[in-house]
């Protein structure tokens, strides 16, 4: 990474977390900054990479069972998120990748398997498949505002008493049809794809301001005329 005053988005393995056009919460993420004249450089992290440990803000998207297994021993191999964890970076992973860095997950046939353990989350097989439009409300303490995305996961996780939850589920199922997502400093993990970012821009707003500090507001635009249109449809339902 060459430019030091640029906010540094890493996009942790492309190759195996990134169902759903995940992809899109790099995108969004850039451009956001882009428009309040913040710099950015998007670092691409496959899975035969090296994680790079001075990034800003850390993207992990969802992925199917055995990919995802993948995913989490080498990220446990290679130790550079858990790293730039510690040093305080964001964190932001969607279901597949939510799951993996927590404490525990559950593998396709419910065996637990250990995470990256930098979310106080433990996540196990639910009956069913969870699959359609999700609603949510976030938790007031991080500014509130409604979240809308889609999900589809066999999993199901428990938040343990270092995290909390991000929101409170409104339609749809998310950690255990109560809560959905979950949050520890500038880790925040959830099962919104959609994806999560575009469809909420005041979620990519307040990773930046986790970052780089108090931002100004932008011109309403697309990105929030999607969100009302899915929270319309969603709430429809
Ligand atoms: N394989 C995981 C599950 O089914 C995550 C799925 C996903 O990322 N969409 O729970």
């Amino acid at each position: 990474m060459s430019n030091t005053s640029a906010l540094r988005i890493v996009w942790i393995y492309p190759d195996l977390l990134s169902t759903y056009g995940d992809q899109g919460n790099v995108l969004i993420l850039k451009r956001r900054a882009e428009l309040r004249g913040i710099p950015t450089e998007v670092v691409r992290v496959n899975s035969s990479d090296h994680v790079p440990e001075q990034g800003d803000i850390y993207l992990l998207g969802g992925g199917e069972d055995r990919p995802q297994i993948l995913a989490a021993e080498r990220l446990r191999a290679d130790g550079g998120l858990a790293r730039a964890a510690a040093r305080g970076a964001c964190v932001f992973a969607v279901c597949a990748g939510y799951q993996i860095i927590g404490e525990t997950y559950g593998d396709d046939e419910a065996n637990p398997l250990p995470g990256v353990g930098i979310l106080d989350i433990r996540s196990g097989r639910g009956e069913s498949r969870a699959v359609g439009e999700i609603v949510a409300d976030i938790d007031p303490a991080l500014g509130g505002g409604r979240i809308t995305g889609f999900e589809n996961h066999q999993g199901r996780t428990a938040i343990g008493p270092s995290a909390r939850p991000l929101s409170t589920t409104v339609v749809g199922t998310g950690n255990d049809g109560h809560t959905e997502g979950a949050y520890q400093g500038q880790v925040l993990g959830t099962y919104l794809h959609g994806p999560a970012l575009p469809r909420n821009p005041h979620l990519a707003d307040l990773l930046l301001s986790w970052r780089v500090g108090r931002i100004a507001p932008l011109q309403p635009s697309w990105g929030e005329r999607l969100h009302e249109e899915r929270l319309a449809a969603a709430l429809r339902q």
